[in-house]
């Protein structure tokens, strides 16, 4: 971890007091490069930063899409431009967990659309798709308790499951579902 985390800077979006109801056995002030933060913790972090970060979390909600490429890991976080340190700080910790994720994710599941099939690799060539493919959260990051588990809680989509995957924008439809309508629609 490559950025400080100060509780009492202003324009702080976490008070002292909110991230100490997060959790109270880790260190949050003063602080200190390098410091390590406990993957339940991160997860608390990421989900409250969410609530308490509105105009962001409108941002992000404008697109469902761009939620899950954050979340996911897929967008480089660290270029993203934000003035805040907080801010970063989590996204930071997000990003390189879910890129870690991602990686177990592809291991465990492969890189074919678990919905359609679809494998990039097959109809783009394995010289440009590179094995190309995008993970998703079977449920919201919200309705974690601790970590996310690559095997039962990531899959790969491709890009146009993964849009069906988003297209209700209260809920997550479950592959199952997206499998059904596929071959519903088809015939
Ligand atoms: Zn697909
Ligand atoms: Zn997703």
């Amino acid at each position: 971890m490559d950025i400080l985390l100060n509780p009492y800077d202003e324009g702080s979006i976490l008070s002292y007091e909110e991230l100490e109801a997060i959790s109270t056995s880790q260190r949050w002030s003063p602080p200190a490069s390098g410091e390590r933060i406990e993957e339940g913790v991160a997860t608390k972090l990421e989900a409250e930063w969410k609530l308490l970060a509105p105009d962001r979390s409108e941002t992000i909600a404008e697109d469902s899409l761009q939620v899950d490429d954050v979340t996911h890991g897929d967008i480089d976080e660290k270029v993203v431009p934000d003035t805040e340190g907080r801010k970063r700080l989590v996204r930071h910790v997000s990003y390189e967990r879910s890129q870690k994720n991602r990686r177990e994710a592809i291991k465990l599941h492969g890189t074919s659309c678990a919905a359609c099939g679809f494998d990039f690799d097959d109809t783009y060539g394995k010289d440009y798709a590179d094995s190309y493919i995008q993970i998703h959260h079977i449920k919201p990051l919200s309705e974690y308790e601790g970590e996310v588990d690559p095997e039962t809680d990531l899959v790969p989509l491709c890009a146009n499951c993964h849009g069906m995957a988003h297209k209700r924008r209260d809920t997550v439809t479950p592959i199952k579902e997206l499998r059904a309508l596929i071959e519903e629609a088809a015939g």
